[in-house]
């Protein structure tokens, strides 16, 4: 009997580590990517225990830590007073209650670590998907360069435009927040007086309006992430340049130490942040969604690219468990959706360790039940 044909649609943080996930649990992959070789963008990620130990598992873990800063505390702040309102221990202490620590890192390292386990012969490149349709027991796939392929399943991990998801369930653009986030990087030193260690958060006058710093690159660089209220900004993009003098103006009303970072920084990156509401279904005959396909949210969590590395590695224990491919994206789903919901609207109300104390109203004060998940064990249900 002939293997079955798997297609993962992208080559994306998610659509990466699916691969790597199945082939580990013995299943042949084919991963089509739209781009026609690998791209450095982006800035730095922060990868929480949680996805830490999905890249553990898949083996990189250590390859990332060679670049990445290990924060001392996640602390909030108050944009104007400069109070801290939370203070989560992290370092040994997450090393302790979790297994791992968070590692903060560049995205490049992240993707380039991923890319380099994935055998380059599985990867094509250039395939742009077009047209996908379940057929029976197989999916049809069509590329734009008029080549197409009958797979006995498919993965659509390709991003929050996602054609996989419009082929499966219908046309539904994503949602403009009416929000912008600015990235910057600057050499460490050219900040003195203020402790970096820990990731920073401040927070604003307005829940739109924050400001994030953390060390990457064994703490060489400081990462700058801001975000506020701009609805006539509708562009998405890894690499469009912003204004920073725009920046510095708007958070001029900000505590000295959050300034001094704008301050100090030549230039930024801007991009419009867009979000998907809960999807109902994930999966409709073999073919399913991970990633931003299916649950693209907000990045006040820091959960986006924790979530797809987490369906990933799901994914891979479902259909090892099942063999029988429509039946283990059904469990899949079951699985996974419950807790993906839960982190999208978190995300989206934004309020995620802003005060210290835990509340019964508010499991958003609460690292434990998100950093502390282990996709390799969690039951499946
Ligand atoms: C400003 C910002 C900061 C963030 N910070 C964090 C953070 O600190 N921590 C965290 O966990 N998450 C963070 N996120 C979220 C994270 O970036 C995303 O969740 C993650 O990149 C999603 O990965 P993905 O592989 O699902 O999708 P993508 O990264 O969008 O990848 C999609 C891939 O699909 C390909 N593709 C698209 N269409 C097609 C097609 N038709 N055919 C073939 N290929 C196709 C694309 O070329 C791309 O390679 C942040 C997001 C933003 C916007």
């Amino acid at each position: 009997m002939a293997a079955p044909v798997i297609a993962v649609v992208d080559a994306g943080i998610t659509g990466l580590a699916a691969a790597l996930a199945l082939r580990a649990a013995g299943i042949d992959i084919i991963v089509f990517e739209q781009a026609t070789a690998f791209k450095r963008i982006g800035a730095a990620i922060n990868l929480t225990p949680n996805a830490v130990k999905v890249l553990d598992g898949l083996g990189i873990g250590n390859d990332l830590r060679r670049s990445a800063h290990v924060p001392a505390y996640r602390i909030s702040r108050n944009w104007d007073t400069g109070e801290i309102t939370s203070k989560v221990e992290l370092g040994t202490a997450a090393l302790e209650r979790y297994g791992v620590t968070p590692l903060l890192l560049h995205r490049a390292d992240l993707l380039t670590a991923l890319e380099s386990a994935v055998p380059p012969g599985a990867i094509r490149f250039g395939k742009k998907l077009q047209h996908l349709e379940p057929q029976g027991d197989k999916v049809r796939l069509e590329f734009e360069d008029g080549t197409q392929l009958y797979a006995d399943g498919v993965i659509g991990a390709d991003g929050i435009h996602s054609i996989t998801r419009r082929e499966l369930f219908g046309p539904e653009t994503p949602l403009f927040t009416g929000m912008s986030a600015y990235r910057s990087l600057i050499a460490r030193d050219r900040i003195t007086g203020q402790d970096f260690d820990s990731f920073v958060k401040w927070w604003g006058p307005v829940p739109e309006c924050q400001l994030v710093t953390f060390l990457i690159n064994r703490g060489r660089e400081l990462f700058i992430f801001a975000t506020m209220p701009e609805t006539e900004h509708t562009r998405e993009s890894w690499s469009a340049a912003g204004e920073i003098e725009m920046l510095r103006t708007y958070f001029a009303g900000f505590h000295a130490d959050a300034r001094a970072v704008l301050d100090a920084c030549d230039s930024t990156l801007r991009t419009a942040l867009n979000e998907r509401p809960p999807l109902e279904h994930w999966s409709s005959g073999n073919a399913t969604l991970i990633g931003d396909a299916c649950h693209a949210m907000m990045p006040f969590m820091a959960q986006g690219a924790a979530m797809g590395l987490e369906d990933a590695a799901v994914l891979s224990r479902c259909v090892q468990a099942d063999k029988e491919w429509g039946t283990a994206l059904a469990r899949y789903e079951r699985v996974r959706k419950e807790r993906a919901h839960k982190i999208q609207l978190g995300s989206h109300q934004n309020q995620w360790l802003r005060q210290g104390a835990i509340s019964a109203d508010n499991p958003f004060n609460d690292p434990d039940w998100v950093y502390g998940y282990d996709a390799w064990t969690t039951d499946l249900l």
